[in-house]
Order: C-alpha cells, then structure tokens, then sequence
C-alpha cells in the first residue's frame, strides 16, 4: 500500500474532474456487466477493485463533501483510509478501457480513469508503489525505462536512410527505443521499402504517455511541445506513430498539452503501408503460416481505432491465414503491459499476458503477431517465467513483414 501523505486542505474531490467524468460517475448503475471483461478480474477476481466498487468509493467520498449532509451538517474533511483503498483500486488498472465498451451506459473509462488517478495525485495519494520513480526517472533520462538518452536510436538498422528534414515524421517511442527494438527497426525497414522517406529526431523525448497514465502532468506540457517544436523545425507534415500509448498520446492529449491543434497530421505505420500495399506501392512475398492477431487496447479503442489497417496488411500477405481472437477489435483483451501495472504488480501484469497468450495458443495457430511494443514486452517476459503455459511464438507485426519485402 502506497504511504500516506499530508492531505493538501484546498484540493477537493471533484474539482478538476471533467463534466463527462461527474456525470460518469453518477452514472453507473452497478450492474456489473464490465466485470467479467476486465483482465484484472480475470488475473485476479479481486472485486474490491472492480470498475462499480471504485465508482461507488468515490461516490462515498464524495458525498461527505458534497452531499445532502455536507449541506446539512458541514463538510467532513476526506476519510484517509477510504481515499487510500480508492487509490489502490485505481492504479491496479491497465486502463484498457474494455470495460467501457461492455458498459451500459456508456462511461468512457478510458479517459475516467487517469483522470481520477490524476485526483489522486493531487490529494498526495499517488501514483503506486514502484510507479512513483516514473516522473523523476522520465525527467531525466527521456525515457520511463532509465535507459541512456543517447543510445534512443541504437535500434535504426544501419541500412534504413533517415532524412534531416522530410514531410513525413516518425516517432519512436521508448518502448520502440529500448525494450521492443524489433517493432520500430521493422517499422522503419517497411516504411524505406514502401518508398517513404521520413526523418527522425536525434533528440526525441518521451511522449508523456508513462506521466499522464499515472496522474503526474506537472511536466507532460514540457515533453510534448519538446517534440512538435522539433518536428516542425524538420519540415514534419505528418507524423507517423508506432507504438499504441504514443499513437493514442499524441493523437488524443498532445492538442491540449500544445494549446492548439497539432501543426501536423498523425497516422498509425499500419495506416501507411496498408495504403502503400493499396497503390501497388509494396508487395509482400509468401507466408504460409496461420497466425492469430492480438488487437492492442490503445489501437483499437484509443481515439484513432487502428483495427482495419493491421487487418488489410495482413490480407496482402499471400499464403497467410489469420484467425481472429475470440475476442478482438474494440472488445480485445488486455496483456497487463498497460496503465503503469507492469511496474506496480509484476504478477499481475504476467498473469494478465498469459491469458492472452493462452487464448492465442487454443485457436491452433503457428504465432501470434501484435502491433505494441509494450505487448511485446510483456508477452516475451512472460514466456521467460517459470512454468508459462505457453510457448507460442510471439511476433511483431511490422518485423514479419520487414521481412518479406
Ligand atoms: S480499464 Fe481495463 S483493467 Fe481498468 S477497470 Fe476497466 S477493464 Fe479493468
Ligand atoms: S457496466 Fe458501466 S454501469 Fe455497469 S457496473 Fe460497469 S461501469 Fe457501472
């Protein structure tokens, strides 16, 4: 459990919240149909920390400052306890946001739920455990990994021309950078073969996904206009994202942390070679393999829905078969890479991959190929456990195809 700190007395429970997020919050209706949809009730069955109980917490918190007996009897300062436990709740979360999808009344809980992680920030009750380093650490390195700043682009295949200054814009990403190399190296490999120049910053900064996602925004505004400047100074029309955090960072929180609408378009790789494929642009050779594809959570239901585009790539790939998931597009189950978990509840996190990979494995398939960098981490370091239930070859969409044009 998180250590308390001292509460700051003029920050108040709903102030701050968006008008979409109160009327969420009142309105939830405890039915209970997102439950048996969250992976962290499939990894865990932890009802205490479902989407309604964290709702009616905050509820109950709220109603000592704001209700009938607010009015009645004065304003009761916030119960320490009771916030703490609503903290907990909101930081074992990947912020998938499946839950809304299955809601009832249709709460966005993927904006709802870093916006109440935010509150809790500001009542000094978050981030979570080891999350807490994740501000100072992507303050200083550039990255939420700690990874040197200067080896960002040790992943460019030396083969792969970069331009100083071209219309197109790729962003990185840290877990492209560091952990995932496979996915941007693939990436970049297509994007040179489908005859795309792009150029890339030597000082590309974190897209403040990891600071937002946990509530800590005092600096987001510092990174993001750090890389649109830098873009704009290279000539960047558009921007072409990789990773799923960046990709739903950039699209749905880069305007508001800018001030204005972004001086470039931004479009998903996918987006671009599924068009390249299109105009005859690219071809792809054989791949007589059948795969299954995992739909990442900030693709398919983050503010650009990149579900179609993947899909496309893939019925371009001559001898390929694809079997859905069971669950896939918007309804697409969560690995445990997400809402800062990984670094909050190592076990959680694992269990929550190997389900995914497990539902993978069941559908017969020879590999199964994802679009994230954050899923491929968790997936390959899940496979690395003891006793995993499954060694199905997991492969980066854009690294498979790299290497068959
Ligand atoms: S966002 Fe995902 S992990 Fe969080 S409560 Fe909703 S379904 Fe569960
Ligand atoms: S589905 Fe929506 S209304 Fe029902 S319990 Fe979940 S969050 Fe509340």
């Amino acid at each position: 459990m998180c250590a308390m700190k001292a509460e700051k007395p003029e920050v108040r429970l709903w102030e701050g919240l968006t008008r979409s997020d109160l009327i969420s919050l009142d309105a939830c209706t405890r039915c209970g149909q997102c439950i048996p949809y969250c992976p962290i009730q499939e990894a865990s069955g932890q009802r205490d920390i479902s989407p309604p109980e964290k709702i009616t917490m905050f509820r109950q918190l709220l109603s000592s400052q704001r209700g009938a007996r607010a009015v009645l009897f004065g304003q009761r300062p916030l119960d320490r306890e009771k916030l703490q436990k609503l903290s907990d709740a909101l930081y074992h979360c990947t912020v998938c946001g499946v839950c809304g999808e299955y809601c009832e009344v249709g709460i966005n809980c993927m904006r709802l739920w870093p916006d109440m992680r935010h509150k809790m920030v500001e009542l000094g009750v978050g981030p979570f455990g080891p999350q807490k380093d994740t501000p100072k650490t992507t303050w200083e390195f550039k990255n939420p990994y700690g990874q040197p700043h200067s080896e960002r682009l040790a992943f460019l295949p030396p083969d792969v021309h970069v331009e100083k200054a071209a219309e197109n814009g790729f962003y990185v990403g840290c877990s492209g950078a560091y952990p995932s190399k496979p996915m941007v190296a693939g990436a970049v490999r297509v994007l040179q073969a489908a005859g795309v120049p792009f150029t890339i910053l030597d000082d590309e900064w974190c897209c403040g996904f990891p600071l937002w996602v946990v509530g800590v925004h005092d600096k987001v505004e510092q990174f993001v206009r750090h890389n649109v400047d830098e873009f704009v100074r290279r000539g960047v029309k558009r921007l072409i994202t990789s990773c799923p955090c960046c990709t739903t960072m950039i699209t749905g929180n880069w305007p508001r942390y800018y001030g204005k609408e972004l001086p470039f378009e931004v479009v998903h790789t996918t987006e671009v070679v599924a068009d390249a494929l299109r105009r005859g642009k690219l071809k792809i050779r054989e791949y007589r393999k059948k795969i299954t594809y995992h739909d990442p959570c900030l693709l398919a239901r983050g503010p650009r829905e990149v579900i179609r585009p993947p899909r496309e790539v893939l019925e371009y790939v001559p001898g390929l078969e694809l079997v859905e998931m069971e669950r896939h597009g918007r309804l697409s189950k969560c690995c445990g890479a997400g809402g800062g978990i990984r670094r909050a509840n190592f076990k959680m996190s694992i269990d929550m991959a190997n389900i995914v990979i497990t539902d993978g494995d069941k559908l017969g398939v020879d590999e199964m190929l994802i679009d994230c960098p954050a899923c491929f981490e968790r997936m390959h370091l899940a496979q690395q456990q003891p006793d995993h239930p499954s060694d199905l070859p997991i492969l980066d969409l854009m690294d498979v195809i790299s290497r068959l044009v």
